[in-house]
């Protein structure tokens, strides 16, 4: 595949990311600034997504914009290496999957289609989504797929809506009827079909 660059980033989020990664993107944007669980969710979904930890560092010190270098160099930086296993014990973190962001968290975290509420979810999709397709007549059947607690199910139709100029039908899921289980293959299946 080729090299992500950190200045790639805006763009892919807009038109691959699953919304609890679109989340994390929106937010670090907005504040310039990612919480804990946040920054931990996302790093590790960036890095299994293919930036390099050269451009890890280069995408979050021009994140954190408001923060100076030093405070970066000592507060962040080691956090971000250390996620790539390069401080430490050295793990290969893996990224959070689906079944562990459905644990139940604040509005910060997580996947949204569990942990937001019946106002805010259908109007962050279609702020988020629209641009891609979703159409407000879509969204009355992903809340409903949310309200029986379905909220992979509802991410996998999200999926299909908004990649149906792609070719992608009701019922083909992520790939061969597969629903979505993790943020990464979301975002890695849509990067093909988008290229
Ligand atoms: Fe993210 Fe998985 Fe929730 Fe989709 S179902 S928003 S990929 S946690």
């Amino acid at each position: 595949a080729d090299e992500i660059k950190a200045e790639m980033i805006d763009e892919i989020a807009r038109r691959s990311f699953p919304l609890c990664m679109r989340m994390h993107h929106e937010k670090l944007r907005k504040d310039k600034h990612l919480k804990h669980f946040g920054r931990l969710e996302y790093g590790l979904f960036l890095k299994v997504l293919g930036l390099s930890i050269e451009e890890a560092i280069v995408f979050w010190r021009k994140s954190f914009s408001r923060i100076e270098d030093d405070k970066f160099n000592k507060e962040y930086k080691y956090n971000i290496r250390h996620s790539y296993g390069l401080e430490g014990k050295r793990a290969n973190y893996p990224a959070r999957s689906c079944i562990q962001l459905l644990a139940p968290g604040s509005s910060e975290h997580g996947c949204p289609y569990r942990n937001f509420d019946e106002d805010n979810l259908p109007t962050t999709l279609i702020s988020v989504y629209g641009p891609q397709g979703l159409r407000s007549s879509d969204i009355r059947e992903v809340t409903d797929t949310v309200k029986g607690k379905h909220y992979h199910v509802a991410c996998t139709r999200v999926f299909e809506l908004t990649h149906a100029s792609c070719g992608v039908n009701k019922g083909d899921g992520i790939g061969g009827g597969e629903s979505v289980t993790h943020p990464n293959q979301y975002a890695a299946r849509s990067m093909e079909l988008r290229k």
